[in-house]
């Protein structure tokens, strides 16, 4: 079909797109609130809704709570993505482990599984356990594979904006093919879609977490890795070659440790899930882990305390002049490090109110995020979602293991 930007497919492309994302990211909505929200017309909206319903994707509840129209018209009929209308899976590549999930169209979580795996120098492990999982748990949830519609991965890696490739050299140090999404798609039989974590979680967190609503924020995933990702102007923002947010990688500390990217002192040797446990080898050995860290802080361990403090000072003092450039209304605190809660989220506060000019950092929420460590997956499967989002409702879709139309074709959310 003819898919070229500005032609009349690509056009119902896009406008399909829009439609979808405002049912995203309101849950429930009407047809006028459609209208409204994405700028279609009326007709527009109710055109391409008919398709929509038909093939499955979207569904009407059959209560009628949206407010009727101001003059008595009839009260419109919300409507939600189907549950039952699909599925998407998200994979989460973190360097020590793996998260797998299946997700229906509306988000709704059908099946998890975690592995824990060296992904850093193991690829083909790593491969060989997404490819099975996923298939299985489809079969699991007893779904049928052909409305299973992509897969999106989430990876602890700069990615190329342009190709969606890993970025090299690569900070996943035994990852030497770039382009693993094409290897891994033609496995599974599915387009398989790659962003950056840190970007996915942020997306995630602003799609159904504690950045709805909100259109500048910066989301910092703290797990082994730290990376921030940007929504500017309500929209992600990853740089020009899609490498914007390393946040992990600002030295902080003068002869630190060295890191993973070759330099000395990176924020994340310091801030990071193993830097954090590690600091205890000595009063409680070398097993410490994040959840014994969240129960010191309950027993008010004040070794705990100090260690997770000055955690959020490093987060603060490495975020302060990003705040000060950008002006974000919510830096959002994410990864499995921030199970640790308030005494990390004080520390980052406490260092913005220093640093930056009260009439700037007075206009800054500092918030937990909502989504736990399973932003980065559910990141996953809104990119997925966006990227299969124009070819899902097409009668004869057409399984790519890339997407790789015009950037112009699609509002391209990543
Ligand atoms: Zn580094």
């Amino acid at each position: 079909m003819d898919g070229s930007p500005g032609s009349l497919t690509s056009l119902r492309s896009r406008n399909r797109l829009l439609v979808l994302d405002a049912v995203r990211r309101h849950g429930r909505i009407s047809r006028v609130g459609i209208a409204r929200a994405t700028g279609l017309s009326r007709t527009t909206v109710s055109g391409l809704v008919a398709g929509l319903l038909a093939e499955g994707v979207l569904t009407e509840s059959a209560e009628t709570s949206v407010p009727p129209a101001a003059r008595g018209g009839r009260p419109a009929t919300p409507l939600t993505l189907n549950p039952e209308g699909g599925g998407l899976l998200g994979v989460h590549l973190r360097h020590t482990d793996i998260r797998v999930l299946l997700a229906d169209l509306s988000g709704g979580v059908l099946g998890e599984r975690h592995h824990r795996v060296d992904v850093d120098h193991r690829p083909d492990e790593a491969l060989d356990f997404i490819a099975g999982t996923a298939l299985d748990l489809v079969a699991t949830a007893g779904r049928d594979a052909g409305r299973i519609f992509g897969m999106g991965v989430a990876v602890s890696a700069p990615v190329q904006s342009r190709s969606h490739t890993l970025s090299l050299p690569s900070m996943l140090s035994g990852w030497t093919d770039a382009d693993f999404a094409t290897r891994l798609g033609e496995r599974i039989g599915l387009p398989v879609h790659v962003g950056n974590d840190a970007d996915l979680g942020a997306l995630a967190e602003w799609t159904f977490g504690a950045g709805r609503g909100v259109d500048d924020l910066i989301y910092i995933m703290v797990s082994d890795g730290v990376g921030a990702g940007l929504i500017l102007d309500g929209r992600p923002y990853q740089g020009s070659t899609g490498a914007a947010g390393e946040l992990g990688h600002i030295a902080v500390v003068d002869g630190g440790y060295v890191c993973r990217c070759g330099n000395r002192g990176c924020l994340e040797t310091a801030v990071g899930a193993q830097a954090l446990t590690a600091a205890f080898s000595r009063t409680r050995g070398p097993d410490t882990t994040i959840a014994d860290l969240v129960a010191l802080l309950a027993a008010d361990d004040p070794g705990a305390r100090r260690v997770v403090t000055d955690a959020g000072h490093l987060i603060g003092r490495a975020l302060a002049g990003i705040c000060a450039m950008l002006e974000p209304r919510m830096v959002i605190i994410g990864g499995e490090v921030a199970a640790v809660g308030r005494p990390l989220l004080d520390g980052v506060r406490d260092v913005l109110t220093h640093r930056l000019p009260p009439a700037l950092s007075q206009g800054i929420t500092v918030s937990g995020g909502h989504l736990g460590d399973r932003a980065e997956v559910l990141g996953a499967i809104v990119l997925a979602t966006h990227r299969t989002s124009a070819h899902l409702l097409a009668p004869r879709f057409e399984r790519t293991t890339r997407d790789s139309g015009p950037s112009g074709q699609a509002p391209q959310i990543m």
